[in-house]
């Protein structure tokens, strides 16, 4: 339910510590350019994802707490 610190390390290298986040319902417009701090399961552990990089997207708090608001059955973290 959490990804290796070597597949972390590479996500937030990646991503240059900024929230990857460009959802359309959050209240930020286009990328997000937030300080990111937390690492989502693009596809969640549930429908199949898995804890490699492609699946990892570092967001921000408030992006991470969206994306596993509405619309979505990956409840709670
Ligand atoms: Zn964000
Ligand atoms: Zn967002």
């Amino acid at each position: 339910m959490a990804f290796p610190e070597s597949v972390k390390q590479q996500a937030r290298l990646r991503s240059r510590g900024i929230c990857q986040c460009v959802r359309e319902t959050c209240p930020h417009v286009g990328p997000c350019k937030a300080s990111g701090a937390e690492y989502h399961h693009k596809k969640g552990l549930r429908n199949g994802g898995g804890d490699e990089l492609s699946n990892c997207q570092f967001l921000c708090k408030q992006c991470h707490g969206q994306a596993h608001g509405e619309g979505s059955s990956l409840g709670r973290i």
